[in-house]
C-alpha cells in the first residue's frame, strides 16, 4: 500500500486549500524553473527512465510519445493538448484531480510544454464537468497572475499559454483525433491514422494528446526523482495510479495507491470490502465501462496494473473498477453498456454504425431470453468483426464488454434462454 508521503495528489478530496497558495505549501510548484532548465531532451529521458506510461487508457510510454515529436517545429507551431474529456461510465479520476487540485495538472501542462516544444496547450474539459472547469480556471489565472505561466513563465524566458476549452458532452471526443476536430470547430469524428498527430495535429501542426493524470503527475516525478517513481509498482508498470472504485462496495471511493496493488487490498483498504463479502461478488468491471468483465473469483487475486490485468483477460483501462455483487443481473448490466456505445458512436464507419445497434438488438433479447441458443456464437462473431476494423477504438469498446460477457457469464445467458422455455425459433414454429 501506498505511504502518505509518497502520494501525489495531496488534495484528492478537497480538505485542503485548493488555490496556488494552498497548493504550494503542499511543495506543488517549488523549484519548477529548475525543473524547466533540464531542457527537452533530459526532461523526455527521465520520463522515460521513470516508466510513466499514459493514464488515459490505452497505456502507451508518456515518454515516449514526447519524443515523437519534432525537435524543430519547421515553422509550425507545435501544441500540447491535454484531453480531459472524462466520459467513460464508471471513470471519474481526472475530476477530482481538477476539482480539488488542479495546480498539479497546470504546473503539468508548463513541463510537458517544455518537453514538446509548445509554446500553446489546450485543456479539453467534458462539457459536464462545469465545477472541475471553474476551479481549472481560476488556477489558471493564478498562475498567469504570479508569472508561473504565459509570456515569461517562471521567470525562465519559455512562453506557455493555456488555454481552457469546454466540449459539448459528446462521448467520441474524448477519442484524441475527435477531440482534436472539435477544438478547431467541427463535429467530433475521429480521423483516420495515419498521419498520427505527432506528424499532423491541431491546425495540421504537432501535437501531443495526453489524459489529464499523465501530465499532472509529471512535475512531482521530476522533483522527486524518476527512480522513486518507478520504484513503485513492478517493471513496466510503475508510479502510483488513481482508482476510481464505483458499485457493490461499502465505501465507493476515488483513491491515489501504488501501481500492482492486489485487488483484494485496494477494495479491503479503501473500500471496506465487498457489499455482502466477497462470497457476494459476481463480476468486476476493472478499467471503465469498455473493458471486458471478469468473473468475481478470478479477480480476488488479481493485480491492479496493466500486465496484470492482461492476465484475467481484461484490461487497466481508465482504472475505474465497477464492481457488481450478485444481485445483479450481468446481462441486462452489459446490454446498458450496449446502449450506450450504440448511441455514441459517430457513425462514421458501416462496423461500428451497424454494428453497435445489432449488437444492442441481439443483447436486448438475451435480456429476456428471447433468443435462439445459436445466437449467442452468432453474437460474439459479430462483435470479432467490429472489433479492429473500424477507425477508432469505439468499435472495440462496443465489441470487449459483450465478449467479456459470453466468455464469463455462457451459462447465465442460456438459462435466461432455457428458462424462456425455448428459443425464438421455437416460438416461431409454435405460432
Ligand atoms: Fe465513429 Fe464508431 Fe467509426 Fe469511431 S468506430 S469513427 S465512433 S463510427
Amino acid at each position: 500500500m501506498l505511504k502518505d508521503r509518497d502520494r501525489i495528489f495531496t488534495n484528492l478530496y478537497g480538505m485542503h486549500d485548493r488555490s496556488l497558495k494552498g497548493a504550494m505549501s503542499r511543495g506543488h510548484w517549488d523549484g519548477t524553473d529548475r525543473l524547466m532548465k533540464l531542457g527537452r531532451d533530459q526532461i523526455i529521458e527521465q520520463i522515460k527512465a521513470s516508466g510513466l506510461r499514459g493514464r488515459g487508457g490505452a497505456g502507451f510510454p508518456t515518454g515516449l510519445k514526447w519524443s515523437f515529436m519534432p525537435g524543430e517545429s519547421e515553422g509550425n507551431p507545435a501544441y500540447l493538448v491535454v484531453n480531459a474529456d472524462e466520459s467513460e461510465p464508471g471513470t471519474c479520476k481526472d475530476r477530482e484531480i481538477m476539482r480539488h487540485d488542479p495546480h498539479t495538472l497546470v504546473e503539468g501542462c508548463l513541463i510537458a510544454g517544455c518537453a514538446i516544444g509548445a509554446n500553446t496547450c489546450y485543456i479539453y474539459i467534458r462539457g459536464e464537468y462545469i465545477r472541475e472547469r471553474e476551479a481549472l480556471q481560476t488556477a489558471i489565472d493564478e498562475a498567469y497572475d504570479a508569472g508561473l505561466v504565459g509570456r515569461n513563465a517562471c521567470g525562465t524566458g519559455y512562453e506557455m499559454d493555456i488555454y481552457l476549452h469546454h466540449g459539448a458532452g459528446a462521448y467520441i471526443c474524448g477519442e484524441e483525433t475527435a477531440l482534436l476536430e472539435s477544438l478547431e470547430g467541427k463535429k467530433g469524428m475521429p480521423r483516420m491514422k495515419p498521419p498520427f498527430p505527432a506528424v499532423a495535429g491541431l491546425y495540421g501542426s504537432p501535437t501531443t494528446v495526453n489524459n489529464v493524470e499523465s501530465i499532472a503527475v509529471v512535475p512531482t516525478i521530476l522533483r522527486r526523482g524518476f527512480e522513486w517513481f518507478a520504484g513503485i509498482g513492478r517493471q513496466n508498470n510503475t508510479g502510483t495510479k488513481v482508482f476510481a472504485i464505483s458499485g457493490h462496495v461499502n465505501n465507493p471511493c476515488v483513491v491515489e495507491d501504488a501501481m500492482s496493488i492486489g485487488f483484494e487490498e485496494l477494495i479491503e483498504k479503501h473500500c471496506g470490502g465487498i457489499r455482502g463479502g466477497w462470497k457476494n461478488l459476481k463480476a468486476v468491471i476493472p478499467g471503465g465501462s469498455s473493458v471486458p468483465c471478469v468473473r468475481g473469483s478470478e479477480m480476488k487475486d488479481a493485480i491492479m496494473d496493466f500486465d496484470g490485468l492482461r492476465d484475467v483477460g481484461s484490461s487497466l483501462g481508465t482504472a475505474a473498477i465497477i464492481v457488481m455483487d450478485n444481485s445483479t443481473d450481468i446481462i441486462k448490466a452489459i446490454w446498458r453498456l450496449s446502449k450506450f456505445y450504440k448511441h455514441e458512436s459517430c457513425g462514421q464507419c458501416t462496423p461500428c454504425r451497424e454494428g453497435t445497434g445489432w449488437m444492442m438488438r441481439v443483447m436486448d433479447r438475451l435480456v429476456k431470453g428471447e433468443a435462439d441458443m445459436a445466437e449467442i456464437d452468432m453474437l460474439f462473431d459479430v462483435t470479432k468483426q467490429v472489433e479492429g476494423h473500424t477507425i477508432c477504438a469505439l468499435g472495440d469498446a462496443a465489441a470487449w464488454p459483450i465478449q467479456g460477457l459470453i466468455r464469463n457469464f455462457r451459462d447465465e445467458i442460456e438459462d435466461r434462454i432455457r428458462a424462456r422455455g425455448g428459443s425464438r425459433a421455437t416460438a416461431v414454429a409454435a405460432e
